[in-house]
């Protein structure tokens, strides 16, 4: 028997990504985030223009969800911010890429959206509040189908834009991401050996703001078309809420 088939509870799914353009999907390993890398995101959030150390992050496999699903509330937060971004799909990688070789790596690009409990009920904001519960929790990481770089080429300009039950809510330009596709890929792999399957969320321009349930947002980036999510009702207590991964 092997060992595969040999398990006390049922293993879990990992998620795929559609491709544009094929039948076949994007398998994913890891979901890397990267922080405050829009100057006026950092400025709303209390900060200032910055070069300084990029901020990462990691969110759970099981938070995607796929486009046109639906996010439900999460529980301990009365402030849940969307935060639409460029996502990068590893195709290869590596310990230690050099910059100049880094976008040969990358399969595509696609629009996620890195949902943030931007402020916890019952626990005190402040610099020992764990990262982890404001940004890795359930159904945290909407992703939308990758666009293969043979189709869209490596994107560094176009609009990035959210609009929230038709309002526009955040509305920029990914040529004002302060670290840069090449810069985020080298930076991300002194740390961690990036492999295929990774995917990166690059950060969110200036604009965030909180969403309800019964909100519907569409997140469009000029040439990768949009990511359409409904924000759902809040668990009810005790009941486990359903996964929506794709086989
Ligand atoms: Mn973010």
């Amino acid at each position: 028997m092997k060992d595969s088939e040999n398990l006390v509870v049922p293993a879990p799914v990992l998620p795929t990504l559609p491709i544009v353009g094929t039948d076949r999907r994007f398998p994913v390993r890891r979901i890397y985030c990267i922080g405050r890398n829009y100057v006026a995101h950092v400025r709303e959030m209390g900060g200032d223009e910055t070069r300084d150390f990029p901020l990462i992050f990691q969110k759970p496999l099981d938070a995607i969800v796929q486009d046109g699903g639906v996010v439900p509330y999460p529980p301990k937060t009365n402030n849940f911010h969307f935060e639409l971004e460029l996502m990068v799909a590893m195709k290869s990688g590596g310990y230690n890429i050099p910059e100049g070789d880094a976008l040969s790596h990358v399969f595509g690009y696609g629009i996620c959206l890195d949902m943030t409990r931007r402020t916890l009920l019952d626990t005190p904001d402040g610099p020992r509040i764990p990262w982890e519960l404001k940004k890795a929790f359930d159904h945290s990481a909407p992703c939308g189908p990758i666009h293969p770089v043979e189709q869209v080429g490596h994107p560094t300009s176009g609009r990035i834009r959210l609009e929230v039950d038709g309002e526009a809510r955040q509305d920029s330009d990914l040529s004002l991401l302060i670290w840069r596709v090449p810069e985020i890929i080298a930076t991300l792999s002194n740390y961690y050996s990036l492999e295929p399957g990774d995917i990166i969320m690059t950060g969110t321009p200036d604009g965030v703001g909180p969403v309800m349930p019964g909100n519907v947002m569409v997140g469009s980036i000029d040439g990768l078309g949009t990511l359409t999510i409904t924000v759902g009702e809040q668990a009810v207590a005790g009941a486990p809420v359903p996964h929506r991964l794709s086989a």
